[in-house]
């Protein structure tokens, strides 16, 4: 007989595919497993997830229970709830885990108030402390780390993507069994009635050699501008930025610099105004020089910067233009100057 599930891991799926998300999630299982114990398994929700349930079980031996149902091809927070809280009170696992994507940040707090849980989310490191398993988490943007301990019988966790490395074991696994599950649950209030794509990206930013991005420090929409000027005071470079302004409708979303949004990789990342919480870091970590400009001295991106300049952007950006006007003034009178003929 199988040993009752302490662990469960909750399986994002698209048009039949598992979210890779999932590989973090079992490295994160296994890790706590190594400290606290229990069976674990894999749930998939969706239509037609099969052939991909039936993949994860033998690649990474594991038991996959599947739940499969037309109403959960597309993500509805309602019918994740419901599915979820029927397996949770069947089998009384110690933790729920899913990956801290827009989707898993949505349902799973909204699971663990249906279902009288704990719940911390965007967790990024595992410790014992005092005697105690915690989970780390991101505070204040980034600035701090906090630890966070349970004394809920279950938790449900979000597990930053990223953090945690899935190695496949060097040995084949055993095989694994493959669970059909037949969940009921009545219809809800809410409905999926489709969903739109986001146009084709028209930028080139995860081509651009250089990249001015930028945050909420900008303040006001009319200070944007400043930013396109700084920009094209480069000759191919392009305008990026972070959710915030891409929320507010300031930048398309196809600048967007981060977990949710593009990962870029120039030789000159110039962030303005940024605060540099993990999901935006994690877009730019591929910048080969980073300058970061930001009034507060503590702030993390500082912490990604080859060059560090506190200085409130909206003053500065100015100055930075006459300078550089200045220099290109400088070396075309020297070009133009006949003593050096214009050759050095
Ligand atoms: C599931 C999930 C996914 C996410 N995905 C992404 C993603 O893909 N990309 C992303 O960017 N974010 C993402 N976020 C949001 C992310 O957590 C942060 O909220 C966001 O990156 C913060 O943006 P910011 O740095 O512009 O703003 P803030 O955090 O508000 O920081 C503004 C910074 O500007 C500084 N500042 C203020 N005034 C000035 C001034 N005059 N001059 C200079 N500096 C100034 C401040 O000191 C501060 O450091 C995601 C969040 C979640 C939960």
């Amino acid at each position: 007989m199988m040993e009752p599930v302490k662990i469960m891991l909750i399986a994002a799926c698209h048009k039949g595919y598992v979210d890779p998300e999932l590989y973090d999630l079992i490295a994160f299982g296994r890790k706590l497993q190594a400290l606290r114990g229990g069976a674990m398994g894999i749930w998939i929700l969706g239509d037609a997830v099969d052939k991909a349930a039936q993949d994860m079980a033998e690649q990474v031996g594991l038991p996959v229970t599947v739940v499969q149902d037309q109403r959960l091809g597309a993500y509805l927070n309602e019918t994740y709830c419901a599915v979820l809280t029927q397996e949770m009170e069947a089998l009384h696992p110690a933790f729920v885990c899913t990956a801290h994507t827009s989707r898993g940040w949505e349902w799973a707090p909204a699971l663990a108030a249906r279902a009288g849980a704990g719940c911390i989310c965007g967790v990024d490191g595992l410790v014992e402390f005092q005697g105690r398993l915690c989970f780390q988490r991101d505070l204040y943007g980034g600035k701090v780390k906090g630890l966070y301990a349970s004394s809920a019988d279950t938790t449900v966790i979000t597990v930053q993507p990223g953090i945690f490395k899935f190695e496949p074991s060097a040995e084949a696994s055993p095989a694994a069994p493959l669970i059909h599950k037949d969940v009921s649950w009545p219809s809800g209030r809410t409905r999926y009635l489709g969903s739109k794509k986001a146009e084709a990206d028209s930028t080139h930013i995860t081509s651009a050699p250089i990249i001015v991005a930028v945050g909420n420090g900008i303040g006001e929409r009319e200070n944007m501008e400043l930013i396109h000027r700084l920009a094209k005071l480069f000759s191919h470079a392009e305008v990026a930025g972070t959710r915030i302004l891409c929320d507010r409708g300031w930048l398309e979303y196809n600048r967007q610099v981060g977990v949710t949004g593009a990962s870029v990789s120039p030789a000159l990342y110039l962030a303005c105004g940024i605060s540099g919480a993990s999901q935006h870091v994690r877009g730019m970590r591929g910048a080969r020089f980073v300058i970061a400009i930001n009034t507060d001295p503590g702030a993390p991106m500082f912490n990604e910067a080859d060059i560090c300049i506190v200085e409130d952007i909206v003053s500065f950006i100015p100055l930075l233009e006459d300078a550089f006007r200045q220099i290109a003034e400088r070396s075309e009178d020297f070009s133009n100057d006949p003593k050096t003929d214009g050759r050095d």
